[in-house]
């Protein structure tokens, strides 16, 4: 259960209707984000949905086509505001030839009060590998150390794109405990992930983004109520396009000679099939799983796109 109440909390970082466009494409479309001192706040979305973008402004790392980016009050370019940051990208590259803990020594180096050594390679699960070349390290262990990079400057705001990509479910654990006592200890968190079941385990708030758009804001607990759903399967004649107009179905797939209907509840949907083929057959009608939850919400998205 958590117990803090960050709304309360100052900022540590802010995008207001900021966007972001590559030619074409309008990798951030007006997004509106607040990070406040003491949360966890997650970007949950699909492939291209924009996170990294979201995650490049509040760095400096890129500038918005418009709307504003404040990282502590101030522009995410100044300096000093960058000392207060720690970030973790995905694809981080750092020399091949270094030594883990001559990595570490290097990047505490450009902090004014980085952690001490050891803390860091105990946080990051790499003690006893200190003498290991980056290049030398499995991908998880690469991972560690790119987490171990980002707090090694302890920092108030802790920026981890993907941060659980590539990691095996001990790894995982043992960063979601490392992640928990950071913003136990008072430090902002902002984390990217592709998985509801990441987001929920750590995030105050959950932030849905989609093709640059916010499509749903809120705790854990009321995202999973959004995206809860139910699927059903049957076999039945009438037409797969005729049941995805069914107000309530988010998406309808074949399998085989099953339909895969995924749908906000399950009742009236039922109803409706049976009333279009009284002669429907296989019915099941089971609770889709969080992943599977989260795709419906993003296909509702993009079936609305169509549809406008
Ligand atoms: P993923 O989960 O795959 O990392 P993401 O949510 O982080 O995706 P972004 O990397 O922010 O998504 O990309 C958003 C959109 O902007 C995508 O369509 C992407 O192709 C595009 N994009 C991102 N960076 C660039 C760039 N430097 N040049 C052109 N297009 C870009």
């Amino acid at each position: 259960m958590r117990v803090r109440h960050p709304e309360n909390s100052p900022l540590a970082a802010v995008l207001r209707n900021a966007t972001k466009r590559y030619g074409s494409i309008v990798a951030l479309d007006g997004i509106n984000l607040e990070i406040r001192k003491g949360e966890v706040l997650a970007l949950l979305g699909p492939n291209g949905a924009g996170k990294t973008t979201a995650v490049r402004l509040i760095l400096g790392l890129s500038r918005s086509d418009t709307g504003q980016v404040e990282v502590f009050g101030r522009s995410p370019l100044e300096a000093q505001h960058r000392m207060r940051t720690g970030a973790m990208m995905q694809i981080g590259k750092v020399p091949e030839t270094l030594r883990v803990a001559e990595h570490i020594d290097l990047f505490s180096s450009y902090y004014v009060d980085p952690l001490p050594r050891a803390e860091i390679m105990a946080r990051a699960g790499l003690t006893g590998i200190e003498q290991r070349k980056f290049g030398e390290l499995s991908g998880g262990q690469k991972q560690r150390l790119l987490f171990a990079l980002a707090i090694c400057g302890n920092p108030d705001l802790l920026v981890l794109d993907e941060p659980s990509a590539g990691l095996d479910v001990e790894s995982r654990r043992l960063l979601w405990d490392q992640i928990r006592r950071l913003v136990h200890e008072g430090r902002s968190i902002l984390l990217t992930t592709h998985y509801l079941e990441e987001a929920d385990a750590l995030a105050d708030r959950v932030v849905v983004i989609d093709r640059g758009k916010i499509l749903a804001e809120g705790t854990p607990a009321e995202i999973k109520k959004k995206a809860s759903g139910k699927r059903i399967r049957c076999s039945t004649l009438t037409d797969a396009g005729r049941i995805a107009g069914i107000p309530g179905v988010t998406s309808v797939e074949r399998d085989e000679d099953t339909l895969v209907i995924l749908a906000s509840a399950a009742e009236p949907v039922v109803r409706e099939l049976l009333t279009l083929d009284a002669s429907l057959t296989n019915l099941e009608v089971d609770s889709a799983g969080l992943e599977e939850a989260f795709l419906s919400l993003t296909r509702t998205n993009a079936q609305l796109e169509v549809a406008s």
